[in-house]
This record gives C-alpha cells, sequence and structure tokens, in this order.
C-alpha cells in the first residue's frame, strides 16, 4: 500500500499507518484484443501496468476508466507511451467530473500533497464511450452509469460474455470504504449504485479497492451494502472525526485500511 505524506492528513488517533488502499487494474481480453480498466495513480504504477499488460500480447485497444478520482487514472500518461495508439474512454459525465476535480489537467491540491513528486502529468485525454459501445473481440464491454458512489458520475463496467463486473468504486471488496463526499443523499445514491450491479447478476465482481489476499466474489456486493448502512446509522450517531473512526474499526475489524475511514471522518468533521 502507498504511504501518504504525513502532510495530508492529521494522525491517526490510534497511531496506525496513513496509506493509500490497494487498487485493482483489470484488463478484459479476448483471444487477440483487449482493454485495460483503471491504470492507477502513480507514474511507476502507470510503468508497471504497461509492462504488465505487455506480457498478455493482445492489442490493447483503450483504457477505460470508471470513474474522476485520480487514483483510478492519473497513471493514464505512462501507459499511453508505451501503447500510443490505444484510445481513453470514459462517460461523458465522468469526463466532465474529470475535467472540474483536475483543471488545466492539474490534479486537485489534495493528491499533490499525499504523493508529492510521485505523480506525472495528468492530462484529461479521455473521450467518450463511441456510440457504438465498446467490444473486445466483438464481444461487449458495457459501462453502465451509476450515479454518485464515492464521488460524482460513477460507473462500473459489465461483460455478460465473462459475467464479470469490473466495479470501479461502486463496490468494495473488504477495504474501508471512502465516504467524505457522501453529503447528506450520498449513500442513498450509493445503495442503489449497488442494486444496479447486483441486477446484472455477475459471478465475479472486480472491486476498485480490495483486500488483495480475497477473491472476486459477488458477495462483494452484500458486504459493501453491509458498511454503508453501518457507516449511515454511525454517522447519525457519531459526534466527532474520532468517534466516527474508532466505531467504523470496531465494526469492520478484519477490513483492510483504516486509514480512509479516518479520511473520511476529516472530511466529514471539520475541526
Ligand atoms: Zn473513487
Amino acid at each position: 500500500m502507498q504511504p501518504l505524506s504525513a502532510s495530508a492528513l492529521p494522525p491517526r488517533p490510534d497511531g496506525g499507518p496513513l496509506l493509500w488502499s490497494p487498487l485493482s487494474t483489470t484488463i478484459v481480453h479476448g483471444p487477440r484484443e483487449a482493454i485495460l480498466v483503471d491504470p492507477g495513480l502513480t507514474t511507476e504504477q502507470g510503468v508497471k501496468v504497461a509492462e504488465w499488460a505487455a506480457g498478455f500480447n493482445r492489442t490493447i485497444t483503450g483504457i477505460y476508466v470508471t470513474h474522476a478520482h485520480g487514483d483510478h487514472w492519473y497513471a493514464t500518461a505512462p501507459v499511453r507511451e508505451r501503447f500510443p495508439d490505444l484510445k481513453v474512454w470514459a462517460t461523458a459525465d465522468t469526463i466532465a467530473e474529470m475535467h472540474r476535480t483536475t483543471p488545466g489537467g492539474k490534479p486537485d491540491p489534495f493528491w499533490g500533497a499525499a504523493f508529492p513528486t510521485l505523480i506525472g502529468d495528468t492530462p484529461v485525454i479521455a473521450e467518450a464511450v463511441p456510440e457504438s459501445g465498446l467490444q473486445v473481440d466483438g464481444e461487449p464491454v458495457v459501462p453502465h452509469a451509476a450515479g454518485h458512489t464515492d464521488t460524482e458520475h460513477t460507473t462500473f463496467l459489465h461483460v455478460p460474455s465473462l459475467d464479470l463486473v469490473v466495479s470501479g468504486d461502486v463496490i468494495y471488496n473488504q477495504v474501508h470504504q471512502y465516504l467524505s463526499e457522501a453529503g447528506e443523499h450520498g449513500i442513498e445514491s450509493w445503495l442503489k449504485a449497488i442494486d444496479a450491479v447486483e441486477a446484472v447478476n455477475p459471478a465475479t465482481v472486480v472491486a476498485g479497492h480490495k483486500n488483495p489476499e480475497r477473491d472476486d466474489p459477488a458477495s462483494t456486493i452484500t458486504d459493501t451494502r453491509t458498511y454503508l448502512k453501518a457507516a449511515a446509522e454511525v454517522f447519525a450517531g457519531a459526534t466527532s472525526r474520532v468517534e466516527y473512526f474508532d466505531e467504523m474499526v470496531r465494526r469492520f475489524p478484519k477490513w483492510l485500511n483504516p486509514g480512509i475511514a479516518w479520511l473520511t471522518a476529516v472530511g466529514r468533521w471539520a475541526e
């Protein structure tokens, strides 16, 4: 897990480390072609992802970005250096959100503070998914708009031929969920997005953030919902950042990276 610079966040109440959660990059491939989903955050990650993707010996036709959070796409440039012909796709709403949060192609200040020197150029080069949709070797790869989940205008990708959902941050795999942006109705909206994933009945769900020791089961759909309902309860009852943090860690002792519960608490309670 990538450490956050100490200046990005006050120290954790339990003295634990401030780390970014493990992030999934997925390659959806057929016999000849492939699409890469969410290439990551840092330049180093992008270089490694490009190396890994090259090993599949497929034509990488494009990168699909599930949502506008920088950790899912700031590493696009180093991947494109290796595969200059690939396209970068996102939904039109996600692209608008990228422009809003990465104005003029410059990361929003949080990212620069959290990962100084590690993030390279982040021009917004994504183009809207074409009318004809996305395919890998003729099989459809279908973006679904999911609205607000851990940020605005998120999506997940459904691959019917594989019974697969690549969920971006709509589903988390037993990693503390980021809720700073939930506001008043964010949790409600996120729960609806989870229902939309469930409605396509996937056998496999690759979550945007996962405990790398776990597989990718569809039971993460229920887990993500359970966490959100708990967070809603704790938001309603807690009166401080420390109370929220302590209670979420107590309720989800096995979930990875409590630092994200702390990031959420700091975002929700000004002190
Ligand atoms: Zn996110």
